[in-house]
């Protein structure tokens, strides 16, 4: 059985990464589009096959509900437009697949959240992270606590932008800025490696002033959490800076490092182990595979079992609550505490 998925929005990540990772995928296929541009959508429903019954535009989107073909929706449009879309691909009821960050607000997700149980569909979040081989490696080895007890983690994701006209620099369809873009793979990738929650929060943020760039969203966040066992991560996001894509897991024995952790191939693992005064370093060799298609198997393998996905509504609500309270510290120039709130229960 294949899961059929309708892809919202032929940017840059569905046309170089989405769509092609469907033609590698076991059990899921492409059966339909949704775009605002005819021509764009014509010229990519002859490469993938898709028949013009199954081109939808903005417009004519909520009519999927009858196209049998579509199982899944998967919206891959500006993060602002996220929640509007879910709920109305929920209420044709269909099984949304979102892009992240899931919404701008964590009172959107809640929103999302309840539309989809309301409608009796599934909702996940394209946390690619967590179905990328290496990264689930790296929790594996904290989880068997294969160089002792972790203690400290370090993760950068940063990248120049130049465009200040594009959606990522306009807050009302991006949410903000370098954080929930790209901040955003630090915070959810350190609670998934650690497999705990943070209980406490400490932020900086800068923008430079008069940057045209950064009229309206952030440049840079740097934060701290704290976790309950002891553990203190420290995470920076910049988007005016030469990229930087990579997490460290410092251990009682050794560390566990993963070059290029958030790009979309080429991660690089290595490890060291302290031997009394010697340091034994290893690279782990994992075969590279398409990490989208996993994520996306993933989920029509949970439609077809009728199980919850990995990273459920749930998940992306909680990056939310802690991204607002980043935003919080920030502004307040203190620490802020993190109530264990429902959004987490049964995450881990
Ligand atoms: P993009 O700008 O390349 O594409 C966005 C698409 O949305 C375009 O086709 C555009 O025409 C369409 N669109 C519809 N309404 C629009 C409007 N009002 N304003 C602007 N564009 C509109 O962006 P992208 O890089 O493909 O990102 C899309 C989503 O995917 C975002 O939520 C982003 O965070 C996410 N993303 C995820 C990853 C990942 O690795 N998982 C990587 C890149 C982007």
């Amino acid at each position: 059985q294949r899961i059929g998925y309708a892809v919202v929005g032929l940017g840059h990540l569905s046309l170089e990464e989405i769509l092609p990772a469907l033609n590698s995928c076991k059990n899921s296929k492409l059966t339909a589009l949704v775009s605002g541009s005819p021509e764009k959508m014509k010229k990519v429903a002859t490469q993938y096959g898709i028949k013009s019954e199954n081109c939808y535009s903005y417009e004519t989107y909520d009519q999927i509900k009858n196209n049998k073909e579509v199982d899944v929706i998967y919206i891959v449009l500006p993060n602002g437009l996220h929640k509007e879309y879910t709920i109305r691909g929920a209420k044709a009821g269909k099984h949304i697949l979102c892009e992240k960050p899931m919404a701008n607000t964590s009172q959107e997700c809640r929103e999302m959240i309840d539309a989809c149980a309301k409608a009796g569909v599934k909702l996940m979040v394209a946390y690619r992270i967590q179905y990328q081989p290496h990264n689930r490696k790296v929790r594996e080895l904290i989880k068997n606590k294969e160089f002792g007890a972790p203690k400290f983690l370090e993760a950068s994701n940063c990248q120049s932008s130049a465009n200040p006209d594009h959606w990522r620099h306009k807050i009302k369809l991006a949410g903000g800025g370098a954080l929930p873009d790209i901040g955003l793979y630090c915070l959810n990738t350190t609670r998934f490696v650690l497999g705990e929650e943070p209980t406490e929060i400490f932020a900086y943020k800068y923008t430079t002033p008069g940057n045209p760039l950064f009229t309206e969203i952030e440049e840079m966040v740097s934060w701290q959490m704290r976790f309950p066992s002891g553990v203190i991560a420290s995470c920076s996001t910049n988007y005016n800076v030469h990229e930087s894509r990579h997490y460290r897991v410092l251990c009682e024995k050794g560390w566990v490092n993963l070059d290029k952790a958030f790009a979309y191939k080429g991660q690089n693992l290595t490890t060291a182990r302290a031997e009394g005064k010697l340091e034994l370093n290893q690279n782990v060799g994992i075969a590279e595979t398409d990490q989208f298609a996993i994520e996306m198997d993933h989920f029509s393998d949970c439609i077809i079992k009728n199980i919850k996905p990995y990273t459920p509504g749930e998940e992306g609500l909680q990056d939310h609550i802690l991204m607002e309270a980043i935003y919080q510290s920030a502004k307040e120039g203190k620490p802020v505490k993190i109530n264990s709130s429902s959004a987490t229960a049964g995450i881990h």
